[in-house]
């Protein structure tokens, strides 16, 4: 018998999302009639699902905050350092040239997401999206022990300024600002790598202004974003969530309520046996609200799947307890397609899923043969600027050339230039090259041709980069010369 529980039915000047009839479809959860934010406190879940999301918790801060520490082959295992260019995937360093594998990763990325959301809805957003992951199971479970449950923050709220709530609150936001620098510093290390973070923690701040800048930059904004800015940025901000509603169709698998089976909602009369209560068409739903009370996004989940759920299975936690206690079975809501709740229909691959996942496919092939015959060298080859050819006292004419030369191994590598469809002389000046390990080495080139090979002005070339007697790139570039 639930009717005498205490959160029946939310008090009407609540903050809370629910709104009544259809007129969630006018409002989003979180704004009043006059557009003024609505302060959401959900309730803690407890459950198999909230369980599950702690264990999966540790495992993720695991990998987000280890992840700069790791590295593979002297690489980190992942960096993407926008500011040299440079970017690192389990210990694979990636170069602005390797344009065409950045593209075909991107498009890789997105067929992937798109697959996976026409068939798992929001998984990604509920159990490993760093918003929610941060947001759910770090910040507010911060402020669950500092503040207690959601009536007991909103006690708080509405109490007078005394030392104790004044010590609690600045308790708990002093934790969001530290927890807020080392999620800010974690960021900068993915951006610059780990060493060059640790050189502007102990070295001279003076040299390192920019990094500074950029430290405090990201502290206030994760600071922002998990102790004021909350939810919004799932509902606001993150395009995935706006995406979901061309991606997902009565196929996919959501968090969804039964409402075959949970209308006609309404209380549990007492005394009432489930065989009565379906005479009468009461469903299982009790119109306890305890759904509403626990989503973090403030919506009703009754109300069918909306842009606002992150799929975080809270309402499901919250429904099964209630479930158990009246002793029916769970799942009233739970993960299921529209097409598995009216028709019983099991998961099933659709045309457009196998469309999508063919692409898939095609794309993963064409980026592992890009990647298996990734040249080990990348060069360049470009006239001086500014320099026109020179006539040597010997009478043939030379052309001096910019060379840009990217070792993408974890070796040193010793390269030779050859001219490779022209007779004439290559000269590296400042002699050999031996290319540090996933660095870019630059050099200046002089080439020299006698004026019978040359075409009238513009004469086409080609340079080799070999090591070890083997080319390993070829590089095309123009020779200028006297009109004849
Ligand atoms: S769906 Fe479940 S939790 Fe939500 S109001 Fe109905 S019975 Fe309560
Ligand atoms: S409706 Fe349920 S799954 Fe969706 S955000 Fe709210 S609590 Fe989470």
């Amino acid at each position: 018998m639930l009717q005498a529980h205490p959160n029946l039915k939310p008090p009407p000047a609540e903050p809370a999302g629910q709104v009544e009839g259809t007129d969630f479809r006018d409002h989003i959860a979180t704004a009043d009639k006059e557009g003024r934010r609505v302060w959401l406190y959900p309730k803690q879940p407890r459950g198999r699902f909230y369980r599950a999301r702690i264990w999966l918790t540790w495992v993720l801060l695991a990998v987000m905050f280890g992840g700069p520490f790791v590295k593979i082959n002297g690489n980190p295992l992942l960096m993407i350092n926008v500011v040299e260019r440079k970017f690192s995937v389990v210990g694979v360093i990636f170069w602005p040239q390797d344009n065409l594998v950045f593209a075909l990763g991107l498009l890789l990325f997105l067929t992937g997401i798109a697959v996976f959301t026409a068939a798992f809805g929001r998984l990604w957003c509920g159990y490993t999206c760093p918003q929610t992951v941060l947001m759910e199971m770090v910040f507010r479970r911060i402020e669950y022990w500092i503040e207690g449950d959601a009536a007991a923050q909103k006690a708080l709220h509405r109490a007078p300024w005394t030392p104790a709530k004044a010590g609690r609150k600045l308790a708990k936001h002093a934790l969001f600002l530290g927890l807020s620098f080392v999620i800010g510093n974690t960021l900068l290390a993915y951006i610059i790598g780990i060493d060059a973070l640790k050189a502007i923690v102990s070295d001279d701040p003076r040299h390192h202004l920019t990094g500074l800048t950029f430290m405090i930059l990201f502290t206030l904004l994760f600071y922002g974003i998990f102790a004021r800015f909350r939810e919004q940025a799932c509902t606001f901000i993150c395009p995935y969530g706006r995406l979901q509603s061309t991606l997902i169709d009565e196929n996919t698998i959501v968090v969804a309520y039964d409402y075959k089976r949970g209308e006609q909602r309404g209380h549990w009369r007492r005394d009432e046996t489930p065989a009565q209560r379906a005479a009468r068409g009461g469903g299982d739903c009790v119109d306890c609200f305890q759904c509403v009370a626990v989503c973090p996004t403030g919506i009703d989940i009754r109300n069918g799947t909306q842009m606002e759920c992150v799929n975080c299975t809270a309402c499901m936690d919250a429904c099964d307890a209630v479930m158990d206690k009246l002793g029916r079975p769970r799942g009233l809501i739970r993960y299921a397609s529209l097409n598995g709740i009216e028709k019983g229909e099991p998961l099933r691959i659709t045309p457009r899923m196998a469309g999508y996942g063919l692409i898939l496919l095609l794309l993963g092939a064409a980026l592992g043969a890009l990647l298996l015959t990734r040249s080990p060298v990348d060069a360049t080859l470009l006239r001086a600027p500014g320099a026109l050819f020179q006539q040597t006292p010997g009478g043939r004419i030379s052309n001096l050339y910019l060379l840009k030369l990217t070792n993408k191994t974890h070796r040193e590598k010793p390269v030779e230039l050859r001219l490779e469809n022209i007779e004439g002389t290559l000269l590296v000046l400042g002699g050999q090259l031996n290319l540090p390990p996933d660095q870019q080495t630059d050099a200046s080139v002089l080439v020299e041709i006698a004026p019978d090979r040359l075409a009238s002005g513009n004469t086409p070339i080609e340079v080799g980069v070999y090591a070890g007697g083997q080319r390993l790139h070829r590089i095309k570039t123009v020779f200028i010369g006297p009109r004849k």
